[in-house]
């Protein structure tokens, strides 16, 4: 079977059995190409939400299809790929979270929507890479304690010098892969080219950048700029999409290493056998740590907008 005939089964697929197809961003091309939406993990639930259709499956990391599933509990949800999951989202757990608390009780304690379900029951408020620096800056308390990616929480502190912060370890091992010697080696190989980087990279990464945002926020600079050529640094497959998306453009990934393997473990086929009963895996969360979580993805809402 070729991947176009591939592609046309799954699209097929869809419509006989009631599914919505979410992808992320950092998906290879050819699963983006059948998907009903594509784009980052929060901006997807809020569509699974609205959607029509009764079954959902997300391709990408397992706290994704988690929350969708806080935010769609009546729906069926699916993870195209039950291995792939965000070993960032499993750095810090709930007991962790709840001895902050008792060690910290004055600070608002503020997570990065990438952690689990589980952990969300215990924090005040979980943001994206999009809202991070809206969201704190609407929290009443000016003690933010952030948590797990130090490098994503420094980059919002630069932009709200007058709230404290304290973060504890962690962060994404796939940015983290980026190095200062890759910004001067792209910056001597292109010389007078945008660098473009998501925060989850190293700070003095970052600071030697020309533009820091999430990957819509990327998305969006490439869109919106008359430039030519690029370098980004942030999860390569966004430099295969960005070349897709303006084939009259340049693109240059700021390092080779930047490839997540969680991210990259979903196939087409994968796809394929989650819809036909035969992989995947169904999402399944109790209704305390569903609850739980969603108060604090509400918090996310009613404090960014
Ligand atoms: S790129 Fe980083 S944050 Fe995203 S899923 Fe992979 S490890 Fe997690």
């Amino acid at each position: 079977m070729t991947t176009r005939e591939l592609q046309d089964k799954i699209i097929q697929l869809k419509k006989e059995k009631d599914i919505c197809l979410l992808v992320h961003a950092y998906q290879s091309q050819d699963i983006l190409e059948v998907a009903d939406f594509t784009g980052d993990s929060y901006g997807l639930s809020v569509k699974a939400k609205n959607a029509p259709q009764k079954n959902i499956i997300m391709c990408g990391v397992r706290f994704m299809a988690e929350t969708v599933k806080v935010l769609s509990p009546e729906k069926r949800v699916f993870i195209a790929n039950e291995n792939a999951y965000c070993p960032m989202a499993e750095q810090m757990d709930r007991i962790q979270v709840e001895a902050l608390r008792e060690q910290y009780p004055d600070y608002t304690i503020v997570a990065y929507i990438n952690t689990t379900s589980d952990l969300k029951t215990a924090v005040d408020v979980c943001v994206t890479s999009s809202s991070a620096v809206k969201i704190i800056k609407n929290i009443k308390n000016d003690k933010i304690l952030f948590i797990p990616d130090c490098n994503l929480g420094s980059w919002v502190e630069k932009q709200i010098p007058e709230k404290k912060f304290m973060f504890f370890h962690g962060g994404c091992p796939t940015h983290l892969r980026i190095t200062t010697n890759d910004v001067e080696v792209a910056k001597e190989k292109h010389p007078n080219v945008k660098i473009l980087v998501h925060p989850e990279c190293k700070k003095e990464v970052t600071a030697l950048a020309d533009y820091a945002g999430s990957t819509t926020g990327i998305m969006n600079y490439v869109e919106n700029s008359d430039e030519k050529e690029f370098v980004i640094g942030t999860e390569n497959s966004i430099v295969q999409h960005l070349q897709f998306d303006h084939p009259d453009k340049k693109f240059y990934p700021l390092s080779k290493e930047c490839v997540c393997p969680n991210m990259r473990a979903t196939t087409l086929m994968d796809v394929y056998n989650t819809m036909m009963g035969q992989g995947g895996a169904e999402i399944e969360i109790d209704d305390a740590t569903r609850e739980g979580a969603q108060r604090c993805i509400d918090k996310m809402i009613e404090l960014g907008g």
